[in-house]
């Protein structure tokens, strides 16, 4: 989708800080993170939020998250632990309509 900030930065027409890329998805820091490792990771594919994944999606979301496992080893946060999250919508406060699975970890994290 030619006007998506993130189809943009997945096609490098933006620049990001870039730490992981396959035939599939892409993954950058986050701008504005909120702990020492905040890496969001997107498929290459235009879908908008959870709410707008098909069964045709199955494989992909799948992958997904083998890729945030092999993003989370790279960015030494397997043993540790770190938190995955998708924001879907309004109330989740989700800024970006380009489906992105946030890595979050590098410190203890709060809960409740
Ligand atoms: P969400 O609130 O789940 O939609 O998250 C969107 C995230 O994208 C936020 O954490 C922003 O800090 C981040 N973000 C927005 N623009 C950029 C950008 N150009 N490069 C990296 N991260 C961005
Ligand atoms: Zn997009």
């Amino acid at each position: 989708m030619s006007s998506c900030l993130f189809c943009k930065i997945a096609s490098r027409e933006l620049s990001s800080e870039t730490v992981y890329e396959d035939d599939k998805f892409f993954a950058f820091k986050d701008i504005n993170p909120i702990s020492p490792v905040h890496i969001l990771i997107i498929p290459k594919k235009h879908i908008e939020t959870i709410e707008h994944i098909e069964p045709e999606d199955q494989e992909l979301i799948g992958e997904l998250f083998l890729a945030a496992k092999k993003i989370a080893k790279e960015q030494g946060v397997s043993e540790s632990g770190y938190r995955l999250i998708f924001n879907v919508g309004k109330n989740a406060g989700q800024a970006v309509d380009h489906l992105h699975l946030h890595l979050i970890g590098g410190k203890k994290l709060t809960w409740k």
